[in-house]
């Protein structure tokens, strides 16, 4: 009987993690079974992420990793590296037998079925996005208490520094009804939270049947009022689609957390600029001005890049202010990494390696010192909200959870319902996490 079981590893953001999940469960529908365990598979998808180049170049470390052991596999490359590096992959890892971009997944049954035939390499890169939604096939199986959901996909926004506009193609919403659907879906299999996704998930713009044009703000709406949903998250966002209504509904509607991911990347005028982001420091401040006035407790978390080409030491002392004004809370920060084909790849970089990682260390301390203060806050407090997501298997008496800001939460308990929101008595911390006990 032909051997139909699979591994699949993700790599990069929640939205390659969230198509991982629609791959294998379009697989699954085929009749794949998911080992688990990459040594006892005959199909391994590598769903792979080409922001930054070291992310790229780990896939094909993998794959070589799997095939020195066994060659007879059929080796599935996926994502965006697919997409960026085309028929080129064949040549640069002969293990390689398919090569499908993002937006085609559901063709991927299909693909290996032509390949075991003829044993003659698949590629496919195209732009079918409306297609692969249709394709989402529903699964019944039991989901965890938070789920992401795409909603959108793509990107016109040609930031200086990014693939994505060239990996994932153009702005595209997925529809209401969809997205809806499969809300309720998970919801009624467990899940508590919804995590909406997209490239540029504040860019949601879909108009339906009856011609209502749903913005993400309307989507929210629509989504917070479905039963048993406790908590809505969004990411990731872009500033300039930060409008007012949406800045509004953090003051209003209560499922929406009060955490938000808004990455700001710089915080020079100049750079700013020069990575065609499109708004400048008082913009951005502006916003996460309004943010506080209309939803006094929000806190706000961001992505920075540092040693972009040309940042001066002026520039990332402007980086330190910014960080210093807004209080950033759980932020992600990267020496910059030349991507191919970008326009930041084009611009001369005179700032030494050592000079880049000496900026991203300040920056980080910086970052750790602010979180690691903010958790200190909630020390020898109570805290009414966390969310309970899991047991710990090595220790069944710690359950994890989440606050409204998303810190993680170690509960020390005999027994807690999974899905429960509850209070706690945080005890101690460090800069990433909180622990304590049940507070009755
Ligand atoms: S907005 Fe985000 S996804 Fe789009 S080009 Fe800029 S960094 Fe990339």
């Amino acid at each position: 009987m032909e051997n139909k079981s699979f591994f699949i590893k993700s790599y990069g953001c929640q939205m390659n993690e969230y198509d991982s999940e629609k791959i294998a469960s379009i697989l699954q529908k085929d009749g794949y079974m998911n080992t688990g365990d990459v040594s006892n598979a005959d199909l391994i998808v590598f769903n792979t992420c080409n922001i930054r180049e070291k992310a790229a170049q780990k896939v094909y470390s993998d794959i070589g990793r799997v095939t020195k052991k066994d060659d007879s596999k059929t080796i599935a490359l996926v994502g965006c590296v697919a997409q960026a590096e085309n028929d080129e992959i064949f040549r640069k890892n002969k293990n390689v037998d398919i090569v499908l971009g993002p937006q085609s997944y559901h063709l991927l049954p299909k693909m290996i079925d032509v390949y075991k035939k003829n044993k003659e390499k698949k590629i496919n890169t195209e732009f079918i996005i409306n297609e692969k939604f249709d394709f989402v096939h529903e699964d019944k199986s039991p989901k965890g208490v938070s789920s992401y959901v795409t909603i959108q996909e793509g990107c016109d926004k040609f930031c200086a520094f990014c693939v994505v506009p060239f990996t994932r193609g153009p702005e595209y919403s997925r529809s209401i009804k969809s997205i809806i659907d499969e809300s309720k879906s998970l919801i009624d299999r467990g899940s508590k939270e919804i995590v909406l996704l997209g490239q540029n998930v504040n860019a949601y713009n879909y108009k339906d049947e009856k011609n209502i044009v749903y913005n993400i703000s309307k989507l929210i709406d629509e989504v917070s009022k479905l039963d048993n949903i406790k908590r809505i998250r969004y990411t990731t966002s872009h500033p300039n689609n930060m409008d007012l209504e949406l800045i509004k509904l953090h003051g209003s509607n209560e499922k929406l957390m009060p955490f938000l991911h808004l990455p700001v990347q710089s915080g020079s005028n100049e750079i700013l600029k020069k990575m065609n982001r499109k708004y400048n420091v008082d913009e951005y401040k502006k916003i996460t001005d309004q943010l506080k006035f209309y939803k006094p407790n929000i806190e706000i978390s961001s992505d920075f890049i540092v040693g972009f080409p040309g940042e001066t030491n002026n520039d990332f002392e402007s980086t330190l202010d910014l960080v210093e004004y807004v209080k950033f809370k759980q932020s992600y920060s990267f020496i910059y990494s030349e991507r191919p084909g970008t326009k930041a790849a084009k611009i001369s970089d005179h700032t030494p390696k050592d000079e880049k990682k000496l900026r991203l260390n300040v920056l980080q301390k910086k970052l750790e010192d602010i979180q690691l203060e903010f958790n200190k806050s909630f020390c020898n407090k109570n805290i009414t909200n966390v969310l309970i997501e899991n047991q710990s298997q090595s220790n069944p008496e710690y359950f994890f959870g989440r606050s409204i800001y998303s810190q993680p939460v170690y509960v020390r308990a005999k027994r807690v319902s999974i899905g429960d929101v509850i209070p706690i008595s945080i005890e101690t911390c460090n800069h990433k996490s909180l622990y304590g006990t049940i507070f009755h």
